[in-house]
């Protein structure tokens, strides 16, 4: 059962407190499957994270409660290996960024809050969470009030906000990550702004106005009220000269629209109303988190050609792939994977590659350069070209056949080489642990059975989801592969002889 608490001395505390020995608990329930990273990611986000999500929409989290249970979770990620090959940040990328959608808990918690702001400023149905929101923060620093609150920069929420409040205090913490442009809804509602800290009003400079010590001294915080002395000075009436020469100074944002919009760190907008928690979770991930990989300059380098990481990231996750297959070659393509050079660089030795009899030069021995993987990339090639015309090239060995838009033989095309890169990737390893020397045309053989296994596999779902001709249109594509009999039998070709 899921239990939140309310009321007691510290409410937060108890609830994560009893969430996370449980969480604990579940984590080695897992650990006993043999799953891939990517499926680990995935049982986090399905299995073990939702009791958490539902919490963290009521209460901030503990911060050693929230550090705790993301190094657990990278753990189990990495479980069983030691040395974690790539870093958290990595993983908590989106796939189509190079990431493995590791659930960030802190931004998780941080987006549900900012939802739920941005529900309460546009949504009429909650006008009276917001009046709740607006008498909890009172009118604060500026004469700011109700929901002109949401709207304010980081550094506010930071030096001057004052409440006890420390839900609201988060919420609008995070919110501060975004970059909102508030709404205007008529030319009468400038008159109603408060001027100080709102980014619609912006000084020479370009940045929000700080509140004087004059104008708060003679409560002064509106546009409207800047105005009026403008129109006294008009009727040649008695004037506030201070007042007249902040509002020459003012320069107005008028870049604006009626609506509340976030402007993406992509230069795309979302109206507040209608965004998503996912949305707002992968923008914050991309603010906070991106930063090119350092494999990427490598690539970019050993290739001598210019990358889109983009179409990469999306050949990699091809529909036909298991998650064990990405995996192993997500990890390969971020240059940092259990093999014989790394082993090597970790024990400071100079071990030769157990599949080639070679000291590896390089991470990218096992990839490009090994005698023995080369070797079976040369076999194949024929079967290759039989899917999908063009030679085997050192791009392909990298990351797969990219183009925009695949067509059926590319995609069985990178399956059937993902595959072969993962065989090898093992292969290397049982060597490593073995006082024997891999035999070629064993390897080749075991690889056929690999590839037989799997066929077999995809007739078995996509028989259960009653979904033959998906099967008979992609997989038997070309009668390469493998091909229909006339009595229904799928017959399956050896891709090695
Ligand atoms: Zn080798």
């Amino acid at each position: 059962m899921l239990k939140v608490y309310f009321g007691n001395a510290d409410p937060a505390f108890a609830t994560f407190n009893e969430i996370t020995p449980n969480l604990t608990k579940r984590l080695s329930y897992w650990k006993q499957f043999k799953l891939s990273k990517i499926g680990k990611a995935r049982v986090v986000e399905i299995y073990l994270a939702s009791k958490l999500i539902y919490a963290m929409k009521f209460y901030p989290m503990p911060a050693n409660i929230q550090k705790n249970i993301q190094e657990e979770l990278f753990k189990y990620i990495n479980f069983p290996a030691k040395i974690p090959t790539v870093a958290q940040e990595e993983m908590w990328k989106t796939y189509s960024l190079g990431g493995l959608k590791l659930i960030n808990i802190e931004v998780k918690s941080q987006t549900s809050k900012m939802k739920w702001l941005a529900e309460m400023a546009t949504n009429n149905d909650l006008k009276l969470n917001l009046g709740i929101f607006a008498r909890l923060l009172g009118t604060q620093r500026g004469g700011i009030t109700g929901k002109d609150l949401i709207f304010l920069q980081k550094s506010y929420y930071r030096n001057q906000l004052k409440t006890e409040c420390k839900f609201y205090k988060e919420a609008l913490l995070s919110i501060a990550h975004l970059e909102i442009n508030k709404g205007i809804q008529d030319i009468d509602a400038w008159d109603r702004e408060h001027i100080f800290y709102n980014s619609l009003f912006l000084n020479h400079q370009g940045q929000t106005l700080n509140i004087t010590k004059y104008c708060e001294r003679n409560g002064i915080f509106t546009y409207n009220q800047l105005l009026q002395e403008k129109e006294k000075e008009r009727k040649k009436e008695p004037y506030d000269k201070i007042l007249i020469n902040m509002l020459d100074k003012i320069k107005i944002n008028t870049s604006i629209r009626e609506e509340d919009i976030i402007q993406k760190e992509n230069g795309e907008e979302i109206k507040l109303k209608l965004v998503t928690q996912k949305q707002l979770y992968e923008e914050i991930i991309f603010k906070i988190y991106y930063r090119d990989h350092h494999s990427q300059s490598k690539w970019v380098l050993k290739l001598d050609n210019p990358i889109i990481w983009e179409d990469v990231w999306k050949t990699v996750h091809n529909f036909l792939t298991n998650n064990c297959t990405k995996t192993t070659i997500w990890e390969q393509i971020h240059l940092n994977f259990y093999t014989q050079y790394n082993y090597n660089k970790w024990h400071r030795k100079l071990d030769i590659c157990p599949l080639c009899n070679n000291t590896p030069e390089s991470i990218f021995h096992i990839i490009l350069n090994c005698a023995f993987t080369n070797k079976l990339w040369d076999e194949i090639e024929p079967f290759l070209k039989e899917l999908h015309p063009g030679p085997v090239t050192e791009v392909e060995k990298a990351f797969g056949i990219v183009q925009k838009r695949e067509n059926n033989g590319i995609s069985l095309r990178n399956w059937i080489t993902y595959l072969l890169r993962n065989c090898i990737s093992k292969e290397e390893r049982i060597a490593y642990h073995s006082a024997k020397m891999p035999n070629f045309e064993n390897i080749k053989h075991k690889f056929n059975s690999i590839v037989h296994v799997e066929i077999k596999l995809k007739l078995l779902r996509y028989k259960n989801e009653n979904n033959m001709p998906f099967f008979e249109k992609i997989i038997t594509h070309g009668e390469i592969l493998c091909k229909k009999r006339q009595d229904g039998h799928i017959e399956m070709r050896n891709i090695y002889n």
